[in-house]
């Protein structure tokens, strides 16, 4: 299965995915997660990207389409996916369909996880990263780790991610609306989009998701 998670930051898009990923038994890739690592490179073009990011601000096509296709072509990735923050801009779009064709493939679905704007500022502002894997995500309310602070899966430390503060939050926001808004009709004219309530709880948003990738699959 080959799937895109879409959403505006906070809609769950990751936490989603890494239980997805359990489920399907296929990767989760983010391009968030690929720029991130590259923070201890001490490159110009490292520097270059986390400016960016600590703005907010999306990181130029020609760079995110290279670093997403590299990865995509991983053997782990012919198998499937869940790609999650790419794409989103038309050309990103465009460039994952030369991608998959390429691959001699196609995407599956492109799941919408809709949230309004403020629910999402809610849950930015009260999210947690584990220090140890980017991927082990909480929430203050929603889904407290047992120990306030620390990793349930691995002890590591929970830290509010820079670009989660309010200022950089606005700024993904008003991008997400502007830039990556106009995809849902680009998937959506191609019969690949599923639009899914995402202000719900995560094992309710979850059922929703595979339900509706069975009725794809039927
Ligand atoms: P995320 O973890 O998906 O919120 O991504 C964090 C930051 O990485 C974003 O605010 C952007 O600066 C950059 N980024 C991630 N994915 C993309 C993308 N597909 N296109 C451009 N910039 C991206």
């Amino acid at each position: 299965m080959y799937l895109v998670m879409m959403g505006v930051q906070g809609a769950g898009k990751g936490t989603q995915a890494a239980i997805l990923k359990e489920r399907l038994g296929i990767p989760h890739i983010t391009s968030g997660g690929l720029f991130r690592a590259m923070k201890d490179q001490d490159t110009p073009l490292a520097r270059q990207v986390r400016d960016i990011m600590a703005r907010g601000e999306l990181v130029p096509d020609d760079i995110t389409i290279e670093i997403v296709k590299e990865r995509l072509q991983q053997p782990d990735a012919r198998r499937g996916f869940i790609l999650d923050g790419f794409p989103r801009t038309c050309p990103q779009a465009e460039a994952l369909d030369a991608i998959m064709a390429e691959m001699g493939e196609a995407l599956t679905a492109v799941l919408f996880l809709n949230l309004s704007d403020q629910e999402a500022v809610d849950r930015i502002s009260g999210r947690l990263q584990c220090e140890l894997n980017e991927k082990h995500i909480y929430h203050v309310k929603y889904n407290p780790p047992r120990t306030p602070g620390v990793c349930d899966v691995d002890g590591g430390r929970l830290f509010q991610r820079e670009d989660d503060r309010p200022e950089a939050v606005r700024k993904r926001i008003a991008e997400f609306h502007e830039k990556t808004r106009p995809l849902l009709d680009y998937y959506d004219k191609q019969g690949l989009l599923v639009e899914i309530d995402a202000d719900r709880p995560i094992e309710q948003v979850t059922e929703a998701i595979l339900a509706a990738l069975e009725q794809k699959r039927a």
